[in-house]
């Protein structure tokens, strides 16, 4: 679905991402795992088309949207973000927030698909509800509908869970990847908590310093680490 090539991404003289090269498979939840500054949110804002690499290639579908010149914007991308503070608007309600993207669609298809958003994650009952009528959980689950009601090829994720509290979180933990994996779409999320990675993903990138040090399963990552790096910083002793 995914192809990152050969990507560099520099911020004046700082080089943020060296040579990073990455393929994500069909349906699959990457999680990008590293410590702050690690270059995390800037691969998933080049993912999403919010920067522009230096060097190499994003493809999706084996379409070139970055490089060789060639630059696909956001909107075109297919493309899906969800927010760290989940960014609802606050004079709409659920309902019209998860409706948001669908604005070219004709009215009953649109609502239909709001109410099957809806009751996807678990608030069929909560459409006429503001956002802050509602609790920072269901709060996450209406952002997560609203990124998924225009189909997209791909979910982002960043810090999905770092506005929620301790309990919340491993609750919500358990849900997004439930509701991801029944809508079947590819999607990449961005943490620093191992805890976090290691339960809803499928595979997981251990960055450092702009470069992803392995990618294996939770468990083989956790289990083998391939470099002092990672063993470290996933706790173990090297
Ligand atoms: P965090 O978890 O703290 O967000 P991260 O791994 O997601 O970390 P990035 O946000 O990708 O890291 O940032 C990597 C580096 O790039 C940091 O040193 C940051 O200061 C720098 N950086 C990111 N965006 C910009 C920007 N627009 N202009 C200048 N420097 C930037």
């Amino acid at each position: 679905v995914l192809e990152l090539d050969g990507i560099a991404k520099r911020f004046g003289s700082e080089e943020v991402i060296g040579d990073l090269s990455l393929a994500v498979r069909d349906g699959e939840i990457l999680t990008l795992l590293g410590p702050s500054g690690c270059g995390k949110t800037t691969t998933l804002r080049l993912i999403a088309g919010l920067e522009k690499p230096n060097a190499g290639h994003v493809r999706l579908q084996d379409e070139t949207v970055a490089g060789d010149g060639r630059f696909v914007p956001p909107e075109e991308r297919g493309v899906g973000v969800v927010f760290q503070d989940f960014a609802l608007f606050p004079h709409l309600t659920a309902h019209e927030n998860v409706a948001f993207g669908l604005q070219e669609w004709a009215d009953a298809e649109r609502d239909a698909r709001v109410d099957e958003l809806l009751e996807l994650v678990g608030l069929a009952d909560h459409g006429e509800d503001y956002p802050d009528e509602l609790s920072g959980g269901q709060q996450q689950r209406i952002a997560l509908a609203r990124s998924l009601a225009p189909e997209p090829e791909m979910l982002l994720l960043d810090e999905p869970f770092s506005n929620l509290d301790v309990d919340l979180r491993v609750e919500m933990r358990e849900e997004v990847r439930r509701i991801i994996k029944e809508t079947g779409v590819t999607a990449i999320s961005v943490t620093h908590d191992q805890e976090e990675a290691l339960s809803i993903s499928d595979r997981v990138a251990v960055m450092n310093d702009g470069d992803i040090e392995q990618i294996d399963t939770p468990q083989q990552v956790f289990q083998q680490p391939e470099s002092r790096f990672v063993a470290g910083f996933l706790g173990h002793a090297s």
